[in-house]
Parts: structure tokens; sequence; C-alpha cells
């Protein structure tokens, strides 16, 4: 099955898959054991940042040795590619799919930059994203939130005239550690509106890691500084993949907790060691833990056909 496939299987049987980011062997590992122990199909993003980080010709080494390897459905995903360049970058490297994300230019500009990567990339069978409105980010405090949410009525349109395979859309959710101000809320009423104007068309969530409480509060007792943090609850990601058209949820920062804690517990508990395969083995586990949470627990992945 290709990923256009698992995104019609999940929105028909309810659940979402899971994007995760890696930047790393333990991520990647973590990841695909993840995935593997649940029978999971699973996609795993790359950032730009993270591509950079650890090299074109490894990134596609790691393409072809986890499908070596596992012998699951996995899909390798191009986070927030900011340009042309970058996505064909990442196609040439075996990716299976795209995300543009031109959603800081205008609508225009995005259009016909969003089709621009989609007819490329669709000559490769290759997979694409696109996302229309804006994720809060720290700059963009002072923006009421309502002004970046993806209107219902564009969203038709950039679909039909991108042809893109699905749609990051912003209903109140951002990057990193602390999404909220107050309390989190997402705004359902304009996932349904997008969803009509687009009846069974995949949907994507940005930002949705759930940065739980505890892990803050452990984080901080193991030496952290972390003083606002807030993320998106559980209960409102399973909603949003069960009773909505949101077929793919993306998670970065809780991983990147995963990771820190693992190290900062590690380190707080054996001072002398240096033994560095003890400790990224640990935080490879720490990584397949919080998967294995967000699969079974959070995106319904057990619904899958
Ligand atoms: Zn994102």
């Amino acid at each position: 099955m290709k990923l256009v496939d698992y995104y019609q299987d999940a929105i028909k049987n309810g659940y979402a898959l899971g994007a995760f980011n890696f930047c790393n062997l333990e991520s990647l590992k973590g990841i695909l054991n993840s995935a593997k122990k649940n029978n999971s199909p699973v996609i795993v993003a790359i950032s730009s940042g993270a591509l950079n980080y650890m090299g074109d010709e490894y990134v596609r080494e790691f393409i072809t040795a986890s499908k070596k390897c596992y012998d699951i459905p996995m899909f390798f995903h191009l986070d927030h590619g900011k340009d042309f360049e970058i996505c064909k970058r990442a196609i040439d490297l075996g990716f299976d799919s795209v995300m543009i994300d031109a959603s800081s230019y205008e609508f225009e500009q995005n259009v016909a930059l969003t089709k621009q990567v989609a007819d490329y990339a669709h000559k490769f069978d290759i997979q694409v994203e696109g996302e229309l409105g804006r994720l809060r980010g720290v700059e963009d405090e002072h923006i009421s939130t309502e002004s970046l949410f993806t209107s219902p009525q564009q969203a038709k349109e950039f679909v039909e005239r991108t042809g893109v395979d699905s749609l990051a859309i912003a209903i109140g959710t951002s990057h990193g550690i602390n999404k909220f101000q107050g309390q989190p809320k997402l705004a359902f009423d304009i996932l349904e509106k997008i969803q009509n104007e687009l009846p069974n068309f995949p949907l994507v969530l940005h930002g949705a890691s759930s940065v739980d409480e505890n892990t803050i509060h452990e984080l901080n007792e193991y030496g952290g500084k972390i003083e606002k943090a807030k993320g998106v609850p559980k209960e409102m990601l399973n909603l949003a993949c069960t009773k909505y058209n949101i077929c793919k949820i993306n998670v970065d920062t809780d991983i990147r907790m995963a990771t820190t804690l693992a190290l900062r517990k590690f380190f707080s508990n054996d001072a002398s060691s240096v033994d560095t395969k003890k400790y990224f083995g640990e935080v490879q586990v720490s990584i397949e833990n919080v998967v294995t949470d967000k699969i079974k627990n959070v995106f319904n992945c057990q619904n899958r056909a």
C-alpha cells in the first residue's frame, strides 16, 4: 500500500499515522522498533535541519538499511521543505514523501510553489503535503490566533489548484515545548468546516506533541530548567483522528524530551560512566516507549485494516 492508501484507510477507520522526527541512529531505531513491535505503519520525518545534520549520503543509506532491516510499512518524509530545491534533493535521496511548506507566503505564491513541487514529485510517484494557515510560533504571540487559522474555502481551492495529496492545517497547535498561553484549545469547528469542503481528504496536524506534565516534572527534577511548557492533550489528538479526518500527526518535541530525560536520568544515577552505548541505548528505549504510547493510546493505530 502507498502512503495515500494508508491515509484513506486511516480516515475510514478512525486512526492517524504518526510522523516521528529523527536526527540520529538512536531516534531512527527507537521509532522503527516501536512500529515493528506494534505492527504499525509509520512515517519517519526528517527536517531540513536534521538532513543537514546527518548528511545526505548517510540519510540515503539510513533509508535503504531501514527498509532492509524492518519488514513494516514505513515512509520517509521531508518535514517542512521550504523551497523547491530541498524537496527535489529529498526525492533524489529516496524519500517517499515531501512536505512543501510555503505557508509563510501569500496565498498565490503558496499555490504556485506547492504546485511546482507536486508536479515534479508526482512524476516519481512521491506524495506531497502542503500547508495552509500558520502555526503560531513564538514570534507570532502578538497576532490573534484566529487570523492564523486555515480558511476552509481557501483550503478547497488550494488543494484543487496544487494537486497535493495531503494538507497541513492550522487550528491552534504550534511548534515547540510551550504550545498554549492559557488552556489548550483546538478549533474543531474550523476543522469540521475544512473537511466539509474537502470530504475524505487527508488532513495533517503539526505541532502536536503532548508535552507530558510528568516528563517535564522529571526533567526539572533531574537538573533541567524548563519553565513554561504546555502541549496538546492526548484526548484532543485522539478526537482529531477518530472523529475527524486528521490522518497524520507530527511528533517531534515529545521525542526530544524523551531523549533529554533518558540522558539526564542516566548521568544523575551514574556519574562515573562513560559507556556511550549504554546511555544511547537508553535513549533509544525511551524514544521507543514514547512512540508506542502514541501508536497504541493516542493515534488508534490498532484500527488499521
Ligand atoms: Zn511541523
